[in-house]
């Protein structure tokens, strides 16, 4: 089992908080859509069906690594993303990331592994890795957003999560960062967790992360798995900026 869960390392208060103060909250300022500011389902708070289905959808999810252009030798071979980085993907993204808004991730997610099911390349991945925090990034936020992600596509494609990598490196967000530093930054950031071994019995994997923009980040994670015996990693994100 993983110990990065989604309500993981929070204080007794917190998770009283969270069984009882917040739906109350709920209840008497219901969940309100983050984009056009009606009422969202509870199923799926902070983001309305109407908004969720008008979100711009890139014409080709999947292209080859290469195409990601950064001057990168990849280790991952096609890089998968269903939605164009537009204003409303921006703040979405950002909520989700820095804002303690983790349950974006349902329809995102739900969304993210509808698409998937359609393609045909995808309909070869065995198992879902996400991306790791660092143990010091992740006290800090309260969940790893990738794998918040992994599991809604987890739930709609029914593919497996595994969580082989383990950072080991902390480093400032690569946000802050300009393209050349964001390709240097990461280097030996990441590990395989001694738990696996040397060896991953699955031969393809989706590598799932929450935006793409150099790749490096994915690229960094994809070295390890394919050192301990992946043959082909696709890097699925929600968009590549
Ligand atoms: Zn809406």
């Amino acid at each position: 089992m993983n110990s990065q869960n989604t309500q993981p390392g929070r204080s007794t208060l917190e998770r009283a908080a969270g069984f009882f103060l917040f739906p109350l909250l709920d209840f008497l300022y219901p969940p309100h859509c983050l984009l056009c500011y009606n009422s969202a389902p509870s199923k799926t708070p902070l983001l309305c069906n109407d908004c969720l289905h008008i979100l711009p959808h890139t014409a080709v999810p999947l292209i080859p690594a290469q195409q990601c252009s950064s001057g990168i030798k990849y280790s991952f071979q096609y890089s998968f993303a269903p939605f164009e980085y537009d204003e409303h993907l921006q703040k979405l993204i950002h909520n989700f990331k820095y804002r303690n808004m983790h349950s974006l991730s349902k329809p995102l997610g739900r969304m993210v592994g509808e698409i998937l099911n359609k393609n045909s390349h995808c309909k070869n991945i065995d198992v879902l890795v996400p991306v790791p925090l660092h143990p010091t990034r992740y006290r800090e936020r309260g969940y790893n957003q990738s794998l918040c992600l992994s599991r809604e596509i987890g739930r709609h494609t029914d593919l497996p999560i595994i969580s082989p990598l383990k950072r080991i490196r902390y480093t400032k967000k690569q946000a802050t960062y300009n393209r050349e530093q964001r390709l240097t930054n990461l280097k030996n950031a990441f590990a395989l967790k001694r738990s696996f071994a040397s060896v991953i019995e699955y031969k393809h994997v989706g590598l799932v992360d929450d935006v793409l923009t150099t790749g490096s980040t994915m690229n960094e994670c994809a070295k390890i798995l394919k050192k301990a015996g992946v043959k082909s990693i696709t890097a699925i994100s929600l968009v590549r900026a």
